[in-house]
């Protein structure tokens, strides 16, 4: 690419928008060139009001940058959204009608029927609904592209290469999840030390819900829910990053504990036949080691962008039980982002 496209970041200060930050720096293709957050930051500059977290010091290409508004206009052509939900559907319908192609983590969008909620392994085909929500909105190259909830990804990639091969029509899910994905600060301390919580809110919804839109199979225009029933419970305990999931799975027809670890092995997708910039290796990374998935071990394989299974074995009640481990900020939040962006890119939605 001869010159590079100029990206914006909304919520640049908060725990994605620093994973942003970090994951676009020396980008081949992307330039972080606008930085956004509240009135609490805005018109000063990044360093000063930014508790960066996620590596021993800011990238010196944003230290300096001065930090705008959310009615601040921008010129950038990507705009990566890690604003809060409740805030972001104004803000990112308005960016994307002024033409600005937006790719979204903030839960508003997600489940708005026009708008694609893609994970380039899994549902690469569903970027076409762009074409409809053009259509529906008037808009000739604005969109709106959303990225699913952090345990919903990491969920999926693990589910996508069984779907395929064998079928699914029961899935089963309790999450354990970290800290790092309530923000920062986040979860007190002292209701997270010594403790795990049994609650968060709108998390099991999300993934019972997203996992049937991405499933889903998109005919002239619409998304049709996929046939899958999905149970999920949601829990929070004291690890820094990296939710890790318990899964068990009612497949469509038989198979054995090998043919399953050999399609989590062999599971590759679009961003890896397109090469693209941040497409891991391998989506699915399995562990044979009893033990693992761990987070601490494991969270970073891929760069962090990947799902790691592991412990699949038979299940008494259902067919097949596993663990999946993913790294909430980066596969499940900012690096799913960058990678639907790269994704339209090449498949020509973004010029
Ligand atoms: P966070 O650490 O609390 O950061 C929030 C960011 O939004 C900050 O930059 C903050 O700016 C900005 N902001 C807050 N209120 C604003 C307002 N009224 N106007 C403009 N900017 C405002 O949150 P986060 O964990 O990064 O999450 C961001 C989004 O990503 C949420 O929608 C969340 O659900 C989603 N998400 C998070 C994760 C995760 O693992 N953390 C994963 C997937 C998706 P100031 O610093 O100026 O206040």
């Amino acid at each position: 690419m001869a010159e590079k496209i100029s990206v914006a970041v909304l919520g640049a200060t908060g725990s994605v928008g620093q994973r942003f930050i970090q994951l676009l720096q020396g980008h081949p293709w992307f330039a972080v060139n606008e930085l956004v957050a509240s009135d609490r930051s805005s018109g000063q500059r990044y360093a000063d009001v930014t508790d960066w977290r996620v590596s021993d010091s800011i990238p010196e290409s944003a230290r300096d940058m001065p930090v705008k508004g959310l009615s601040d206009p921008l010129e950038s052509t990507i705009v990566f959204s890690s604003l809060p939900g409740g805030i972001a559907l104004e803000v990112e319908n308005r960016l994307a009608g002024e033409g600005k192609s937006v790719f979204t983590n903030a839960s508003d969008n997600r489940m708005v029927p026009d708008v694609p909620l893609m994970i380039p392994e899994v549902n690469p085909d569903h970027a076409s609904l762009i074409n409809t929500q053009r259509k529906n909105r008037g808009w000739d190259k604005g969109l709106i592209v959303a990225n699913p909830n952090c345990s919903t990804i990491h969920l999926i990639l693990a589910l996508k290469p069984i779907w395929d091969a064998f079928g699914i029509e029961l899935a089963m899910t309790t999450t354990l999840q970290a800290v790092s994905g309530a923000g920062y600060p986040g979860v007190p301390s002292l209701d997270m030390i010594d403790n795990i919580v049994p609650y968060i809110g709108g998390e099991e919804e999300k993934i019972e819900s997203e996992t049937l839109k991405i499933f889903g199979s998109l005919n002239g225009g619409e998304i049709s829910p996929a046939p899958v029933k999905v149970s999920a419970q949601c829990t929070r305990v004291p690890v820094r990053d990296g939710h890790t999931e318990s899964v068990s799975l009612k497949l469509g027809k038989q198979a054995s504990i090998d043919e399953v670890i050999d399609a989590f092995a062999t599971f590759s997708g679009r961003p890896q036949e397109l090469g693209l910039p941040s497409a891991p290796a391998h989506p699915v990374v399995v562990r044979s080691q009893a033990d693992r998935p761990q987070p601490v071990l494991d969270r970073d394989a891929e760069n962090g962008m990947a799902s790691i299974v592991g412990r699949v074995r038979e299940c008494p009640i259902f067919d097949v039980k596993f663990m999946v481990l993913g790294h909430n900020t980066i596969r499940g939040a900012a690096g799913a982002s960058i990678l639907n962006a790269e994704l339209l890119v090449k498949e020509g939605y973004i010029s």
